[in-house]
């Protein structure tokens, strides 16, 4: 068991589909108790209730600092403690450059960036009291390659800033024995992309995948709780290009 005795908290971990979900059914088959925060809408007390007995769903918006907060100690009152942190939450838009409203880009920019700032500030003092704790971001390789294949520019801006977030915190936090990690899914079959692929361009996107097919939540969730446990002990400001070779 990689994760016995840990608490974990997944933020956008309610889609049975998602990156989230993988992730928390994965980690409690480690041994850890998961706490799973959604919006209302996604029922995370309904995910977490799947996962089976002694994990948690907590509704927070993580655009809202407040609600980030209520989370962190709801899950401490509950779960009595915060070893992991995933910061998963997400929204894309497929947008070109000169199309991208103000509005727009606050909205994808709060969930992913706004959201990784507000889940780790309220996270950070239990782990730092405990003097461990292991906080893994979902970027995506859009940050990496300028352009996501669906993601507009403002999704790989704000993927961008979660790897300079994570590692500025990374290099503040490691005294504390806190460990900040990211990783970048490539393309993954997830209701996030769901009818945003036309069929004829899938050969297309194919022949830029050495491992000539599209990633599965899983393959995201293992290296998510290979960064989460003690494997990974001495690793830290790293991250994990989860995209079947699309950056050789
Ligand atoms: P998904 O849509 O299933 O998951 C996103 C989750 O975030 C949902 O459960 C949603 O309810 C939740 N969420 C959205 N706004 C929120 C908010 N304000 N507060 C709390 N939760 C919120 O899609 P997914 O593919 O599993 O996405 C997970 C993460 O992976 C996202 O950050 C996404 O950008 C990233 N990602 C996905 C891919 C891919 O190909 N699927 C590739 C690279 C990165």
């Amino acid at each position: 068991m990689l994760l016995k005795d840990k608490v974990a908290v997944i933020t956008g971990g309610a889609g049975r589909n998602g990156l989230g979900y993988a992730t928390a059914k994965m980690m409690a088959a480690q041994g850890a108790r998961v706490a799973i925060l959604d919006l209302a809408g996604a029922e995370p007390a309904a995910a977490a209730a799947d996962l089976g007995p002694g994990h948690i769903g907590v509704v927070a918006n993580v655009t809202d600092k407040a609600a980030c907060e209520a989370a962190a100690v709801e899950v401490l009152t509950r779960l009595g403690r915060i070893d992991i942190l995933f910061n998963n939450a997400g929204i894309t838009q497929p947008r070109k450059t000169l199309d991208i409203s103000a509005a727009d880009y606050d909205a994808v920019m709060d969930v992913s960036l706004r959201g990784m700032l507000y889940m780790s500030q309220a996270v950070i003092p239990a782990m730092r009291a405990q003097k461990s704790g292991s906080i893994i971001n979902t970027s995506s390789v859009s940050a990496q390659r300028g352009g996501g294949i669906l993601g507009g520019p403002h999704y790989s801006a704000a993927k961008a800033g979660m790897l300079g977030l994570g590692r500025a915190m990374a290099r503040e936090f490691g005294i504390d024995g806190i460990r900040v990690n990211a990783v970048t899914p490539g393309l993954i079959a997830t209701d996030i992309n769901k009818g945003l692929i036309p069929e004829d361009r899938m050969k297309g996107i194919l022949e830029q995948i050495p491992l000539n097919r599209i990633g599965e939540p899983n393959d995201v969730a293992g290296c998510v709780v290979f960064l989460a446990s003690d494997l990974a002990k001495y690793l830290t400001g790293v991250t994990l290009d989860v995209n079947g070779g699309m950056l050789i």
